[in-house]
Protein backbone atom coordinates (compact mmCIF):
# COMPACT_ATOMS: atom_id res chain seq x y z
CA UNK A 1 0.00 0.00 0.00
CA UNK A 2 2.64 2.39 -0.81
CA UNK A 3 1.87 5.97 -0.34
CA UNK A 4 -1.53 5.09 1.32
CA UNK A 5 0.54 6.83 4.70
CA UNK A 6 -0.23 10.01 3.43
CA UNK A 7 -4.10 9.78 3.06
CA UNK A 8 -4.16 10.65 6.94
CA UNK A 9 -4.09 14.35 5.72
CA UNK A 10 -6.90 14.32 3.32
CA UNK A 11 -9.97 12.94 5.72
CA UNK A 12 -13.00 14.33 3.28
CA UNK A 13 -16.00 15.26 3.99
CA UNK A 14 -17.71 14.17 0.99
CA UNK A 15 -16.70 11.50 -1.38
CA UNK A 16 -18.68 11.90 -5.55
CA UNK A 17 -18.74 9.20 -7.49
CA UNK A 18 -19.10 10.42 -10.91
CA UNK A 19 -20.50 7.97 -14.22
CA UNK A 20 -21.19 8.34 -17.39
CA UNK A 21 -20.46 12.02 -18.67
CA UNK A 22 -19.02 12.88 -15.16
CA UNK A 23 -15.32 12.74 -15.02
CA UNK A 24 -14.39 15.76 -13.43
CA UNK A 25 -15.66 18.15 -10.82
CA UNK A 26 -14.96 22.42 -11.62
CA UNK A 27 -14.47 24.77 -8.88
CA UNK A 28 -12.49 22.69 -6.91
CA UNK A 29 -9.54 24.46 -4.81
CA UNK A 30 -6.69 23.15 -3.08
CA UNK A 31 -6.41 19.73 -5.67
CA UNK A 32 -4.77 16.74 -4.98
CA UNK A 33 -4.46 13.31 -6.69
CA UNK A 34 -4.52 10.51 -4.19
CA UNK A 35 -3.71 7.10 -5.99
CA UNK A 36 -4.63 4.50 -3.51
CA UNK A 37 -4.28 0.60 -3.01
CA UNK A 38 -6.79 -1.36 -1.06
CA UNK A 39 -7.10 -4.55 0.38
CA UNK A 40 -9.65 -5.46 -2.23
CA UNK A 41 -7.26 -4.10 -4.98
CA UNK A 42 -7.14 -0.74 -6.86
CA UNK A 43 -9.82 1.78 -7.45
CA UNK A 44 -10.80 2.55 -11.17
CA UNK A 45 -8.89 6.21 -10.83
CA UNK A 46 -6.71 8.09 -8.72
CA UNK A 47 -9.17 10.22 -5.74
CA UNK A 48 -9.23 14.03 -6.68
CA UNK A 49 -9.06 15.74 -3.64
CA UNK A 50 -10.09 19.23 -2.96
CA UNK A 51 -11.84 21.79 -1.71
CA UNK A 52 -15.67 23.48 -2.76
CA UNK A 53 -18.24 25.40 -1.01
CA UNK A 54 -15.54 25.07 1.81
CA UNK A 55 -15.81 21.25 2.41
CA UNK A 56 -13.23 18.71 1.38
CA UNK A 57 -14.38 16.42 -1.06
CA UNK A 58 -13.01 13.38 -3.00
CA UNK A 59 -14.10 12.82 -6.70
CA UNK A 60 -13.54 9.59 -8.39
CA UNK A 61 -14.46 8.55 -11.43
CA UNK A 62 -16.05 5.12 -11.99
CA UNK A 63 -15.20 4.31 -15.46
CA UNK A 64 -11.88 6.17 -15.31
CA UNK A 65 -10.78 8.79 -17.01
CA UNK A 66 -11.67 8.11 -20.73
CA UNK A 67 -14.33 6.38 -19.85
CA UNK A 68 -12.47 3.04 -19.98
CA UNK A 69 -14.39 0.22 -17.89
CA UNK A 70 -17.80 -1.31 -18.01
CA UNK A 71 -19.84 -1.40 -15.07
CA UNK A 72 -18.98 -5.11 -14.66
CA UNK A 73 -15.63 -4.66 -14.65
CA UNK A 74 -15.64 -2.40 -12.49
CA UNK A 75 -13.73 -2.83 -8.84
CA UNK A 76 -16.86 -2.20 -6.92
CA UNK A 77 -15.13 -2.57 -3.32
CA UNK A 78 -11.76 -1.51 -3.91
CA UNK A 79 -13.45 1.94 -5.06
CA UNK A 80 -15.87 2.17 -1.64
CA UNK A 81 -12.83 0.92 0.39
CA UNK A 82 -10.81 3.44 -1.12
CA UNK A 83 -13.90 6.26 0.49
CA UNK A 84 -13.29 4.43 3.47
CA UNK A 85 -9.10 4.83 3.57
CA UNK A 86 -9.92 8.65 2.80
CA UNK A 87 -12.51 8.59 5.71
CA UNK A 88 -15.75 9.73 3.85
CA UNK A 89 -18.63 9.57 5.82
CA UNK A 90 -21.14 9.86 2.97
CA UNK A 91 -20.69 9.56 -0.83
CA UNK A 92 -23.36 11.02 -3.59
CA UNK A 93 -23.09 8.88 -6.44
CA UNK A 94 -23.68 10.25 -10.13
CA UNK A 95 -24.99 7.95 -12.87
CA UNK A 96 -26.81 7.98 -16.28
CA UNK A 97 -30.20 6.31 -16.45
CA UNK A 98 -33.29 5.12 -18.37
CA UNK A 99 -36.53 6.55 -17.44
CA UNK A 100 -39.61 3.46 -17.20
CA UNK A 101 -42.25 6.18 -16.51
CA UNK A 102 -43.79 8.19 -18.91
CA UNK A 103 -43.55 10.97 -16.60
CA UNK A 104 -39.88 11.30 -15.91
CA UNK A 105 -38.54 12.84 -18.78
CA UNK A 106 -35.12 12.71 -20.90
CA UNK A 107 -32.96 15.41 -19.02
CA UNK A 108 -35.36 14.65 -15.46
CA UNK A 109 -33.33 13.98 -12.20
CA UNK A 110 -34.35 11.02 -10.08
CA UNK A 111 -33.15 10.40 -6.76
CA UNK A 112 -33.80 6.65 -6.04
CA UNK A 113 -34.52 5.48 -2.78
CA UNK A 114 -35.40 1.69 -4.16
CA UNK A 115 -33.25 -1.05 -5.94
CA UNK A 116 -34.10 -4.23 -7.33
CA UNK A 117 -30.36 -5.51 -8.30
CA UNK A 118 -30.46 -7.87 -10.93
CA UNK A 119 -26.56 -8.04 -11.26
CA UNK A 120 -24.57 -10.91 -10.70
CA UNK A 121 -21.41 -9.53 -9.64
CA UNK A 122 -19.00 -8.64 -5.79
CA UNK A 123 -21.28 -6.93 -3.85
CA UNK A 124 -20.00 -7.59 -0.75
CA UNK A 125 -16.85 -7.34 1.39
CA UNK A 126 -17.59 -10.15 3.72
CA UNK A 127 -16.61 -14.13 3.10
CA UNK A 128 -13.28 -15.90 3.33
CA UNK A 129 -14.51 -16.59 6.84
CA UNK A 130 -16.77 -14.13 8.15
CA UNK A 131 -20.45 -13.87 8.05
CA UNK A 132 -22.36 -10.65 8.11
CA UNK A 133 -26.20 -9.53 6.69
CA UNK A 134 -26.61 -5.74 6.40
CA UNK A 135 -30.16 -4.66 6.56
CA UNK A 136 -30.88 -3.21 3.18
CA UNK A 137 -34.57 -2.41 3.75
CA UNK A 138 -33.95 1.25 3.28
CA UNK A 139 -30.66 1.55 1.03
CA UNK A 140 -30.23 5.21 0.67
CA UNK A 141 -29.67 7.47 3.06
CA UNK A 142 -32.52 9.76 3.75
CA UNK A 143 -30.65 12.74 4.96
CA UNK A 144 -28.36 12.42 2.40
CA UNK A 145 -30.76 11.94 -0.33
CA UNK A 146 -33.25 14.61 0.98
CA UNK A 147 -30.14 17.25 0.76
CA UNK A 148 -29.72 16.59 -2.56
CA UNK A 149 -33.49 16.82 -3.66
CA UNK A 150 -33.90 19.89 -1.70
CA UNK A 151 -30.61 21.57 -3.71
CA UNK A 152 -32.02 20.37 -7.36
CA UNK A 153 -35.53 22.10 -6.23
CA UNK A 154 -34.15 25.00 -4.70
CA UNK A 155 -32.58 25.38 -8.23
CA UNK A 156 -35.87 24.82 -9.85
CA UNK A 157 -34.55 22.10 -12.14
CA UNK A 158 -36.75 19.08 -12.72
CA UNK A 159 -36.35 16.70 -10.18
CA UNK A 160 -37.95 14.03 -8.73
CA UNK A 161 -38.18 12.24 -5.05
CA UNK A 162 -37.81 8.53 -4.68
CA UNK A 163 -38.35 5.48 -6.71
CA UNK A 164 -37.07 2.02 -7.91
CA UNK A 165 -34.18 1.62 -9.49
CA UNK A 166 -33.29 -1.41 -11.31
CA UNK A 167 -29.93 -2.27 -11.23
CA UNK A 168 -28.50 -4.62 -14.25
CA UNK A 169 -25.22 -5.92 -15.11
CA UNK A 170 -24.64 -4.89 -18.88
CA UNK A 171 -23.49 -3.75 -20.89
CA UNK A 172 -25.93 -4.27 -23.37
CA UNK A 173 -29.44 -1.75 -22.77
CA UNK A 174 -32.42 -4.14 -22.40
CA UNK A 175 -34.51 -5.91 -24.93
CA UNK A 176 -38.00 -4.79 -25.47
CA UNK A 177 -39.82 -7.53 -23.43
CA UNK A 178 -37.58 -6.93 -20.36
CA UNK A 179 -38.38 -3.39 -20.36
CA UNK A 180 -41.85 -4.04 -20.91
CA UNK A 181 -41.38 -6.25 -17.74
CA UNK A 182 -39.33 -3.96 -15.67
CA UNK A 183 -42.11 -1.69 -16.07
CA UNK A 184 -44.61 -4.24 -14.96
CA UNK A 185 -42.86 -4.30 -11.71
CA UNK A 186 -42.86 -0.72 -11.10
CA UNK A 187 -39.85 0.22 -11.46
CA UNK A 188 -38.94 4.14 -12.01
CA UNK A 189 -35.32 4.06 -13.36
CA UNK A 190 -33.10 1.30 -15.29
CA UNK A 191 -29.34 1.87 -14.54
CA UNK A 192 -25.67 -0.32 -14.25
CA UNK A 193 -24.28 0.45 -10.93
CA UNK A 194 -25.48 2.03 -8.53
CA UNK A 195 -27.13 -0.95 -6.42
CA UNK A 196 -23.52 -2.44 -6.35
CA UNK A 197 -22.27 0.60 -4.49
CA UNK A 198 -25.13 1.16 -2.26
CA UNK A 199 -25.03 -2.32 -0.84
CA UNK A 200 -20.94 -1.53 0.16
CA UNK A 201 -21.25 1.86 1.35
CA UNK A 202 -24.04 -0.10 3.76
CA UNK A 203 -21.50 -2.47 4.95
CA UNK A 204 -18.72 0.23 5.02
CA UNK A 205 -21.30 2.47 7.08
CA UNK A 206 -20.65 5.63 4.95
CA UNK A 207 -24.05 7.27 3.90
CA UNK A 208 -25.30 6.90 0.19
CA UNK A 209 -27.56 8.66 -2.25
CA UNK A 210 -27.60 8.12 -5.45
CA UNK A 211 -28.32 11.17 -8.72
CA UNK A 212 -29.89 9.34 -11.45
CA UNK A 213 -29.56 11.83 -14.72
CA UNK A 214 -32.13 10.66 -16.87
CA UNK A 215 -30.56 10.45 -20.63
CA UNK A 216 -33.56 8.69 -22.64
CA UNK A 217 -36.78 6.77 -22.19
CA UNK A 218 -35.15 3.61 -22.44
CA UNK A 219 -36.78 1.06 -25.09
CA UNK A 220 -40.17 0.73 -24.01
CA UNK A 221 -41.10 3.91 -25.24
CA UNK A 222 -42.64 3.05 -28.53
CA UNK A 223 -42.50 7.16 -29.52
CA UNK A 224 -39.01 7.13 -29.34
CA UNK A 225 -36.52 5.87 -31.40
CA UNK A 226 -34.77 3.17 -29.87
CA UNK A 227 -32.39 3.93 -27.20
CA UNK A 228 -28.72 4.92 -28.55
CA UNK A 229 -24.83 5.71 -26.82
CA UNK A 230 -25.62 8.97 -29.45
CA UNK A 231 -28.85 10.20 -27.79
CA UNK A 232 -28.08 9.00 -24.22
CA UNK A 233 -24.94 11.03 -24.26
CA UNK A 234 -26.11 14.33 -26.46
CA UNK A 235 -28.95 13.94 -22.96
CA UNK A 236 -26.13 13.66 -20.81
CA UNK A 237 -24.86 16.59 -22.10
CA UNK A 238 -27.60 18.87 -21.63
CA UNK A 239 -28.19 18.24 -17.89
CA UNK A 240 -24.29 16.86 -16.29
CA UNK A 241 -24.18 20.86 -15.69
CA UNK A 242 -27.30 20.99 -13.47
CA UNK A 243 -26.18 17.60 -11.28
CA UNK A 244 -22.98 19.55 -10.63
CA UNK A 245 -25.05 22.59 -9.47
CA UNK A 246 -26.54 20.52 -7.22
CA UNK A 247 -23.70 19.19 -5.93
CA UNK A 248 -22.20 22.35 -4.92
CA UNK A 249 -26.03 23.66 -3.61
CA UNK A 250 -25.68 20.20 -1.71
CA UNK A 251 -22.67 20.69 -0.12
CA UNK A 252 -23.66 24.03 0.87
CA UNK A 253 -26.47 22.88 3.13
CA UNK A 254 -25.05 19.53 4.25
CA UNK A 255 -25.12 19.29 7.76
CA UNK A 256 -21.33 19.36 9.29
CA UNK A 257 -21.77 15.94 11.49
CA UNK A 258 -24.23 13.10 10.01
CA UNK A 259 -25.14 11.81 13.94
CA UNK A 260 -28.59 12.74 14.51
CA UNK A 261 -29.22 12.33 10.98
CA UNK A 262 -29.13 8.73 9.83
CA UNK A 263 -28.16 5.68 11.38
CA UNK A 264 -25.80 4.57 8.23
CA UNK A 265 -23.04 5.10 11.00
CA UNK A 266 -24.09 2.06 12.87
CA UNK A 267 -25.34 0.01 9.92
CA UNK A 268 -22.72 -2.74 11.43
CA UNK A 269 -23.34 -3.11 14.93
CA UNK A 270 -24.38 -6.92 15.61
CA UNK A 271 -24.70 -8.12 12.66
CA UNK A 272 -21.58 -9.91 12.28
CA UNK A 273 -22.81 -13.49 12.46
CA UNK A 274 -19.36 -15.39 12.97
CA UNK A 275 -18.05 -16.16 15.76
CA UNK A 276 -14.60 -14.05 16.47
CA UNK A 277 -12.80 -16.29 17.29
CA UNK A 278 -13.27 -18.29 13.91
CA UNK A 279 -12.75 -15.36 11.82
CA UNK A 280 -9.36 -15.52 10.00
CA UNK A 281 -6.70 -13.15 10.72
CA UNK A 282 -6.03 -12.23 7.20
CA UNK A 283 -9.70 -11.18 6.45
CA UNK A 284 -9.56 -9.41 9.90
CA UNK A 285 -6.57 -7.36 8.78
CA UNK A 286 -8.61 -6.86 4.99
CA UNK A 287 -12.00 -5.71 6.88
CA UNK A 288 -10.25 -3.67 9.96
CA UNK A 289 -11.14 -0.74 8.81
CA UNK A 290 -14.91 -1.42 8.37
CA UNK A 291 -14.71 -3.61 11.79
CA UNK A 292 -12.38 -1.77 13.75
CA UNK A 293 -15.36 -0.71 16.05
CA UNK A 294 -16.73 -3.87 16.72
CA UNK A 295 -13.68 -6.63 16.78
CA UNK A 296 -11.78 -6.25 19.95
CA UNK A 297 -8.21 -8.22 18.13
ZN1 LIG B 1 -26.80 8.33 6.44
Amino acid sequence: MEGNEKIKDHKVDLGILGGTGLYEIEGLTDIKEIPLETPFGAPSEVYILGELEGKRVAFLSRHGQGHRILPSEINYRANIYGFKMLEAERVISVSAVGSLKEEIKPQDIVFADQFFDRTRRKNTFFGEGIAAHISFADPVCPSLSEVLYTAGKDLGLRVHKGGTYICIDGPAFSARAESNIYRSWGCHVIGMTSATEAKLCREAEICYATMNLVSDYDVWHVEEEPVSVEIILENLRQNIHQAKAIIKKALSILPEQREDQCECGLAMENIVVTKPELIPGETKEKLRLILKKYLKS
